[in-house]
């Protein structure tokens, strides 16, 4: 779905990214774990374009999005993205705020984004909170929002950054609870935390970065349980 060939970034004289290859396949989840400054969001960011690489290609599907004459809007419209905070609008319901992206950018007529915004709320567990605000919401219900709203237009690849990190611990169990039902659903999925515990559940390969450098990925049990590589066993030493 994604793939990356020997990214770089760097801002300043600080060297970000330095030749990141690393590539996702359909249906697979993939979470990228590392020290804090260690480059996983920028990475996620310039798979989104809110970053240009200095170096290297991206691919999504095929499409080189790193090319200057890309589309950035339409390549956008192909990934689902949520962050940290939250970032509904907080004068619109919950229900108006899944659907704008699909209304505006997809163009979906409003009977049709609203049918499928209650239907994918009610299957998400978030069935009577359509017509709520999301003021009106706990902290896990609104990152729930933000996920419903990524994926109502069923984009190819979701990017989720620290989405639990803002949370209270008593709510991050129903956001990691809906990440594990979207892959169930076979959502192609690369997600950046410093939840092991969820990593080590519901990853199928888990990526360490290491001062801008892939140091080693493999499934959570081998990396977990028996890293290889110095770094990650340090980096695992401190934060188990
Ligand atoms: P965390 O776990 O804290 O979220 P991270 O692995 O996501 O960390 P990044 O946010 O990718 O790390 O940051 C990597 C490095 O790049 C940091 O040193 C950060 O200060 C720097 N950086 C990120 N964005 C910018 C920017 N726009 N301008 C300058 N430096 C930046
Ligand atoms: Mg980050």
């Amino acid at each position: 779905v994604i793939e990356a060939v020997g990214v770089r970034k760097r801002f300043g004289d600080h060297d970000v990214l330095r030749g990141i290859d690393l590539a996702v396949a359909p249906h697979e989840v993939v979470v990228l774990i590392g020290a804090s400054g260690s480059g996983k969001s920028t990475l996620l960011r310039t798979m989104n374009l809110i970053e240009r690489v200095d170096d290297g290609q991206i691919f999504l599907s095929g499409t080189d999005i790193t090319d200057p004459r890309a589309d950035a809007d339409a390549i956008r419209a192909r990934i689902g993205v949520v962050f940290q905070h939250f970032n509904l609008f907080p004068h619109l319901t919950v229900l108006d705020n899944v659907t704008l992206a699909a209304r505006w950018v997809h163009r979906t007529a409003k009977a049709e984004a609203a049918a499928r915004g209650r239907e994918l709320l009610t299957a998400l567990g978030l069935g009577d909170k359509a017509g709520a605000y999301p003021d009106r919401l706990s902290g896990g219900q609104q990152q729930r929002v933000a996920i419903v709203r990524a994926i109502l237009t069923e984009p190819e690849l979701l990017l989720l950054d620290e989405i639990t990190s803002a949370l209270d611990p008593q709510l991050v169990g129903e956001v990691l609870d809906l990440v594990r039902e979207l892959k169930n659903r076979g959502t192609t999925i690369l997600m950046a935390t410093h939840e092991m515990s969820f990593a080590r559940e519901v990853a199928d390969r888990v990526v360490f970065l290491k001062d801008g450098v892939l140091v080693e990925q493999g499934p959570p049990e081998q990396l977990f349980e028996a890293p290889q590589h110095p770094a990650t066993i340090e980096f695992l030493s401190r934060v188990h």
